[in-house]
C-alpha cells in the first residue's frame, strides 16, 4: 500500500509530536493541520460537494496567484492535466515530444493518450533533471529544418513539444531550454507536479512554458487527497481546458457537446482541502529545507553518498529529499541499504526505472540516456514528511551511518 494512500484515523498518529506507530518512520506522508476540517465541513453543511462551487474558483484564483500566472484549470490529477495539456496544445498523432527519461511515467502516457511520441532525453548527472545540452544536442544534430517545422531525421516524424520534468523539488534549467523552443517553434509543456513551490531565476516552476502542470496527489507538497491542476497564460488555452474537462458541453441546460470531452473535474470537497493545504505551503517548504540541511549534515562526510544539490537559480524545495549510493564506496547498494531500512521500519524508495527501460515506453526513441540509468540504479529517496520529528531523522541518519563501510 502506498503510505501517502492510508486512511485519516492512522495518519493522526503522525501529528507533529505524536509518537510514530510502532517506530515506523514514512517515506513522506500529508499533512493536515490546517482549515482542511472547517472548509470540508462548509462544503458538507452547505451541499457543494461536487464539481460546482466556490473552492474550486477559489482553489484556481489562489493557485494563480500564487505561481504567478493568469489561468488555472482544476482536474480530478496530474495525470488528467498532463492529457488535458497535450490536447490543448494541440499535440497529433504522430507527432513527437521530447520528456525526461528519469520521472515518474505519467507524462510519457498522456503523450501516448494523444498519439505522440516521446523522445526520451537524459538527466545531468549533477542535479538530476532533464539535460538541456544534450535536448540541444539532439534537436540541432539529430533533426532537420523543414518549411513546415522540425523533423527527427530517424523517424520522419515533426517535433512538437518540450516536456521538462521538475524532479523531486528542483528545477530544470529553463532559460536555454525556453531558448530553444522558440528557435524550433516547439511548445514546453512543463510537468510541475513535483515542483509546486519551486522557483527558478524568482519565478515558480510551471508558469514559464506555454502550460504547466500541477498535481495533488496524496505524496506531493500539498495534497487534496487526488488532483490537478493545467496553468497558462494563455486565455484561449485555458478556456479550452476548462470546455474540455467538463465534457466539452456548449450549452448550460441543452445536452449538446461539441467535441468529445472528458470528466476531469476536481470536486469542491477535495478542492476545500487544497485551499487549505496551499494556505500553508510555505512553511511546509520552510520545513523540507530544514530536513534536507539536516541531512545533507548528517550524510555529506559519508563516503560514497552524494547527497541531493539545490539547483543553480533555485530555490528548491526538497519536496523528496533522495541521495545516491555509490556501491563500491559505501559498501552496499541503494537496494541492499532500502533493504536494510526497511527491516528497520524505515521507509525509503527507489528512484523510478528510466521509461525508455519500461516495458511501457520501450519501443520509443531514447536519446543517450546514460546519466538517467546510473541515478536510476544509485539513488534513494528518504523519510521526508513534513511531521518528520528530529529524533526519527537522527536514527535514519544513524542507520544509514551504520551501513557504511
Ligand atoms: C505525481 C506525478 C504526476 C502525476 O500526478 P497524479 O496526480 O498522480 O496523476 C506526473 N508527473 C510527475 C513527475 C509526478 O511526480
Amino acid at each position: 500500500m502506498n503510505i501517502a494512500e492510508k486512511p485519516s484515523a492512522t495518519l493522526a498518529q503522525h501529528e507533529p509530536g505524536a509518537p510514530t506507530q510502532e517506530g515506523f518512520i514514512p517515506l513522506s506522508i500529508p499533512e493536515i493541520n490546517g482549515n482542511e476540517w472547517q472548509y470540508v465541513k462548509e462544503c458538507l453543511d452547505t451541499g457543494w460537494v461536487s464539481s460546482v462551487g466556490s473552492y474550486v474558483d477559489r482553489f484556481e484564483k489562489m493557485m494563480c496567484e500564487y505561481v504567478n500566472t493568469s489561468h488555472m484549470v482544476a482536474t480530478t490529477s496530474g495525470t488528467a492535466a498532463l492529457h488535458t495539456a497535450m490536447l490543448v496544445a494541440n499535440i497529433q498523432p504522430n507527432e513527437e515530444v521530447l520528456v525526461s527519461t528519469l520521472s515518474f511515467i505519467s507524462p510519457a502516457n498522456a503523450i501516448r493518450y494523444v498519439g505522440a511520441y516521446p523522445v526520451f532525453m537524459d538527466s545531468d548527472s549533477t542535479f538530476w533533471q532533464m539535460d538541456v545540452k544534450k535536448v540541444e544536442r539532439f534537436l540541432t544534430q539529430e533533426c532537420h529544418q523543414e518549411k513546415n517545422g522540425l523533423f527527427n531525421k530517424k523517424t520522419g516524424r515533426r517535433i512538437a513539444a518540450i516536456v521538462p520534468v521538475h524532479i523531486l523539488g528542483n528545477a530544470v534549467d529553463m532559460d536555454p531550454l525556453i531558448e530553444l523552443a522558440k528557435m524550433y517553434d516547439l511548445k514546453i509543456i512543463e510537468d510541475a507536479a513535483e515542483g509546486l513551490g519551486v522557483k527558478y531565476k524568482n519565478r515558480h516552476v510551471g508558469e514559464m512554458g506555454d502550460i504547466g502542470c500541477f498535481s495533488f496527489n496524496g505524496n506531493k507538497i500539498i495534497t487534496t487527497g487526488g488532483g490537478g491542476m493545467v496553468g497558462t497564460r494563455n486565455p484561449h488555452i485555458a478556456s479550452k481546458a476548462k470546455y474540455i474537462t467538463t465534457q466539452a458541453k456548449d450549452d448550460p441546460i441543452e445536452f449538446i457537446h461539441g467535441e468529445i470531452g472528458y470528466n476531469y473535474r476536481l470536486t469542491n470537497v477535495q478542492a476545500a482541502i487544497g485551499v487549505a493545504q496551499l494556505e500553508l505551503l510555505e512553511s511546509y517548504i520552510q520545513t523540507k529545507r530544514a530536513i534536507a540541511k539536516r541531512y545533507e549534515e548528517g550524510l555529506n562526510s559519508i563516503p560514497g553518498i552524494t547527497v541531493m544539490k539545490e539547483a543553480p537559480h533555485t530555490r528548491c524545495t526538497f519536496w523528496m529529499y533522495t541521495i545516491l549510493i555509490d556501491e563500491k564506496q559505501f559498501g552496499i547498494s541503494s537496494r541492499e541499504l532500502l533493504r536494510i531500512l526497511g527491516n528497520k521500519k524505515i521507509q525509503a524508495r527507489p528512484l523510478w526505472q528510466p521509461l525508455h527501460l519500461s516495458k511501457a515506453h520501450a519501443d520509443y526513441e531514447a536519446y543517450e540516456c546514460h546519466n538517467a540509468e546510473k541515478l536510476n540504479r544509485q539513488g534513494l529517496s528518504l523519510p521526508c514528511s513534513i511531521s518528520l520529528s528530529l529524533k526519527d531523522q537522527e536514527r535514519v541518519i544513524n542507520e544509514i551511518r551504520g551501513c557504511s563501510l
